[in-house]
């Protein structure tokens, strides 16, 4: 997978290896903003706390985000009360602006050097025909007290800012977070998760290093690897998005988000223009290879040049666009964290901050809103109609027929492919996950899940998602 501009301009944490013990207080299983954030929030705690990490913390989705700290989401907010009322949408937005003050809190206690920078941000519609979602987002953010300033410029239909809002580097961040958490955590790489189980008093985690039991337990694996009693393939989507970057003589104080179809999102980093672009829904993985060259030809039509990097990312989004983070049953404490709607750096780390006040203090203010075992009638509707498209991803599979071919082995569909010495490897075309058909990704070359978001090597080893194993591969012939 091609690495961010955070993963080149950061070193690596070296994690000493270690036994894991057989027993803990609370076990936090993953290692990205959502998990640090928890651990770092419960540094309170005289509790035991054991971070397990399936490979190395800081390499999944935090990785690869463009790390604005924003409460200016495109048009969430009008979206959520549409569909759940304006007091969601007004908590929503209470929420995002208390996470924006903890994070830049923490950063200043801490006095983390992580390149925080307080921006301006910018939201507009392009086109004519959706100047009324972006005046609709104005009036609800007027309502809940926030002052907007129009701007004005020909390339655009109409737009406004506001100010108060950040941007960082995120890796920066989260390495020194590390520096902060209590002497009672430990964290373990190499780590993966592939069941939890409930026992008495607590819960049983079994990794590939042995079994864990642990009173309490945090999901925060980006999407939760168990099925039961989560459900999230049935209450989630995901949506992949093309970041390109390139190199300018200045850095301006601003970010921007659009409203209209095809997404432009902009921030800058130490003379770099950042900007993501073509978002789809998981399940068009077909269009992968087109989407990402029209991304690069957007980007030349928007800036008049060619971007110098780019990569690729993918989040968990929720059919009610708002994140599920606390307990997955009531009066259980398994808890989890995830679907936030491409906004993680507010939303994963005020996740840790409501499950670490859920374990210590037993409330949060955002219990309710974001309860992962909410029901409504329109979330159970758009849950069903958001179903569709998967049907799609368990049909036969659509691949690249100069890389691959699809060949039957006692009557299980292969792919074969040629490795670099031109050796043939057989791999089944099912993510080991849920059974979905696997695509192949020419640009990363991955093989994707168009289902639920796992990623695997040109030879099957699993890079990210819900799936716990490789996918199965026969001996080359
Ligand atoms: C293109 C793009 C741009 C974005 N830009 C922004 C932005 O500007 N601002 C913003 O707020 N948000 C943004 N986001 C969203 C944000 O990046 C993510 O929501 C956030 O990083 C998710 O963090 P996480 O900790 O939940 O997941 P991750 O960072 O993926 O961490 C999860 C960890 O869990 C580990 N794991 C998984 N399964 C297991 C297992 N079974 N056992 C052990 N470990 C496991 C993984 O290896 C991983 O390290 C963006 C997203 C995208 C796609």
């Amino acid at each position: 997978m091609k690495k961010s501009l955070w993963e080149e301009t950061s070193s690596k944490r070296n994690i000493p290896e270690k036994t894991l013990p057989k027993k803990t207080d609370i076990c936090i299983i993953g290692g990205g903003i959502t998990g640090l954030s928890t651990a770092y929030f419960l540094k309170e705690t005289s509790q035991n706390i054991v971070l397990l990490e399936k490979g190395h913390i800081l390499e999944g989705v935090t990785a690869k985000t463009t790390a604005k700290i924003n409460f200016l989401q495109a048009d969430i907010y009008h979206k959520i009360a549409r569909q759940s009322g304006i007091l969601k949408a007004k908590k929503y937005y209470q929420s995002q602006k208390d996470a924006i003050s903890l994070l830049v809190h923490t950063i200043q206690q801490n006095q983390i050097q992580c390149d925080l920078e307080e921006v301006s941000s910018i939201l507009f519609a392009k086109e004519a025909k959706n100047v009324e979602k972006v005046k609709k987002e104005e009036a609800l953010l007027q309502k809940f007290g926030e002052k907007t300033k129009p701007i004005k410029s020909d390339k655009i239909a109409y737009g406004y800012s506001v100010s108060n809002t950040y941007t960082f580097h995120p890796l920066k961040y989260c390495n020194q977070l590390l520096n902060h958490l209590s002497d009672a955590t430990s964290i373990y790489e190499n780590t993966l998760v592939y069941q939890v189980s409930k026992i008495d008093h607590g819960y049983r985690i079994f990794t590939n290093h042995g079994n864990l039991d642990a009173s309490t337990v945090v999901v925060s694996c980006h999407y939760p690897f168990f099925i039961f009693p989560m459900l999230t393939p049935l209450k989630t989507y995901l949506k992949r998005d093309y970041v390109y970057t390139c190199e300018i003589k200045e850095t301006p104080s601003w970010t921007a988000i659009n409203v209209d179809s095809d997404l432009h999102s902009i921030r800058f980093y130490k003379n770099h223009l950042i900007y993501a672009t073509k978002e789809h829904l998981l399940t068009d993985l077909s269009t992968e290879e087109n989407a990402f060259l029209h991304g690069k030809k957007s980007f030349q039509k928007l800036f008049g040049k060619k971007p110098t990097d780019s990569w690729i990312n993918q989040d968990v989004y929720s059919h009610d666009h708002l994140p599920f983070i606390g307990r997955v049953r009531k009066n259980e404490n398994l808890f989890v964290a995830t679907a936030y709607n491409a906004w993680g750096m507010t939303n994963g780390t005020l996740a840790g901050k409501i499950i670490a006040d859920l374990i210590l203090k037993n409330e949060s203010p955002y219990e309710s809103i974001f309860d992962p075992t909410r029901k409504s009638i329109p979330l159970l509707m758009s849950s069903i109609i958001g179903s569709v498209p998967y049907i799609k991803g368990y049909l036969s599979p659509l691949f690249s027929k100069e890389v691959v071919t699809k060949i039957n082995i006692n009557n299980v569909p292969h792919f074969v492919i040629l490795d670099k010495d031109g050796h043939k490897h057989f791999i089944q075309t099912k993510c080991p996950h849920m059974k979905c058909s696997l695509l192949w990704n020419k640009v990363d070359e991955t093989w994707d899940c168009p289902c639920h978001g796992s990623r695997f090597s040109r030879d099957g080893k699993l890079l990210m998602g819900p799936s716990k194993e490789n996918i199965e591969k026969d001996e080359a012939t």
